[in-house]
């Protein structure tokens, strides 16, 4: 599908004309209007102590070079949007392999380093994990949690169908604590990515910025609710439109009573690796006392509820959680305060458990009454991708929300409560890129596999039901 027919499928002919429009005001034949696109968002996130991460395609790359060099050298992460502005689930895999190694290639070449990868369009399937596995990448970022802050019923028809089809091309999952988290599947890191984006919020919606700021902000008192990650989607095209609801929402996060980590997305990367390496042991001391001790990061704090703790000054924590700031404490609980999982249990729950944080171990049913929590999934979490997350939203919150004594590790370190991170594709530096967009997606996406897209496309909105 290229640019035009993606266009007017999602958005309409009266909008793709309206787009052109924008386009001729957020785009110069130079790459001055994007470099200062740039200099916004970094200087909003400055005094922060955090920078941006921005994704590029690769034949973005190719023409701005040294503008995208700058900006790495000036703190922003980069990542790779793809060769071409093209949507994967269009390709077989050879070519979506072929595809990422050649922009990885030209992104080594140019001397940009980079670890992550989202697709454009959010459009990731099941083959290019495989292929960021195969070529190395640390992280993808592209499965999209819906926040529902925008109620379809208030909109005109033809907005609330722009907006579901939207939500259709991004594969949207719903907003829960688990969703809201990093997780590895067979050693990929997935950061996950939040919509609506500010295409959806300026262009289509047509909010004026102060609204836009306001939803951003219930978008992170959500998140911080949930203890997740917010990934902002905000295109560097948007950077002058948006800078005000930026500044809301970053004065928002820093508002909040417990710190939000503001990071760039491989800032969150490292950390996961790090607390990967982090392990919690719960050994009993007497009769109903516990001596919980973290090894690993320094970075990494201790979480208790529904116990007893001496040996640390707690932080008061939300929900009822309090937080040591030490790497060990002691705790009364009268069963022992994490998760048993019974021997006919897969490993893939165990994995999901553990990357949790929860001292996780197994036990016979005979022994279930001595465990917080007892989990025996003979049949895993599920068949398919959705059901497994379901269930995994459903075994989280019960776990982190229910009347048991627990301890576990944090998910964010140095104490913080959540994470905001900025981010935004560069799909185009100048107004000829936008243009040639449209001709290399033809170029990378032959005629025959359009076939194949649009079948592939129908499949993938049906529901993401595909094996992990
Ligand atoms: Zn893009």
């Amino acid at each position: 599908m290229n640019l035009v027919a993606y266009s007017m499928k999602t958005k309409g002919g009266a909008a793709f004309g309206r787009r052109l429009w924008t386009v001729f005001t957020r785009f110069g034949l130079t790459e001055g209007r994007t470099r200062r696109s740039f200099q916004e968002i970094i200087e909003a996130l400055r005094p922060y102590g955090s920078a941006p991460t921005f994704f590029v395609p690769a034949a973005v790359l190719e023409r701005s070079p040294s503008l995208i060099r700058r900006a790495q050298r000036m703190g922003v992460e980069i990542g790779v949007h793809g060769y071409v502005h093209n949507d994967y689930r269009a390709l077989p895999k050879r070519e979506q392999v072929a595809q990422i190694s050649e922009a990885a290639a030209l992104f080594r070449r140019q001397q940009v380093s980079f670890e992550g990868f989202r697709n454009p369009y959010l459009g990731w399937n099941e083959d290019s994990l495989a292929a960021f596995r195969e070529l190395g990448f640390v992280y993808d970022s592209n499965e999209a949690v819906i926040h529902d802050v925008i109620d379809p019923a208030t909109l005109p028809p033809a907005l609330a169908d722009s907006l579901r089809r939207s939500l259709d091309l991004f594969q949207a999952i719903p907003y829960t604590e688990y969703n809201l988290r990093p997780h590895t599947e067979d050693g990929l890191l997935r950061i996950p990515t939040s919509i609506p984006d500010d295409e959806m919020l300026f262009d289509r919606l047509r909010l004026p910025t102060g609204q836009v700021g306001e939803i951003w902000s219930e978008i992170m008192r959500r998140v911080y609710a949930a203890g997740g990650v917010y990934v902002l989607n905000l295109h560097p095209e948007r950077g002058a439109l948006a800078r005000e609801a930026l500044d809301r929402l970053l004065a928002t996060a820093s508002g909040q009573s417990l710190p939000v980590w503001m990071a760039r997305l491989g800032d969150i990367a490292v950390w996961w690796r790090e607390r990967a390496a982090t392990t919690i042991e719960v050994a009993p001391v007497d009769t109903g006392r516990w001596k919980v001790t973290l090894t690993g990061s320094q970075r990494a704090s201790l979480i208790v509820r529904n116990g007893a703790v001496s040996g640390a000054d707690m932080i008061g924590w939300p929900d009822g959680d309090q937080l040591a700031p030490g790497q060990r404490c002691e705790m009364n609980a009268a069963v022992f305060p994490g998760v048993a999982i019974s021997p006919r249990t897969p490993a893939s729950v165990e994995e999901i458990l553990s990357e949790q944080g929860y001292p996780v171990v197994r036990a016979v049913a005979g022994e279930a009454a001595g465990y917080a929590v007892y989990v025996d999934r003979p049949e895993g979490l599920g068949r398919t991708r959705r059901e497994r997350q379901e269930a995994a939203s459903a075994l989280v919150h019960d776990i982190e929300r229910g009347a048991a004594p627990l301890a576990r590790i944090s998910l964010w370190p140095d104490g913080k409560r959540a994470a905001l991170s900025i981010t935004g594709d560069v799909d185009s530096v100048t107004i000829q890129d936008f243009f040639l967009r449209i001709l290399e997606v033809r170029r990378y996406t032959p005629a025959r596999q359009e076939q194949v897209a649009a079948q592939a496309g129908a499949a993938s909105r049906q529901g993401v039901s595909e094996a992990w």
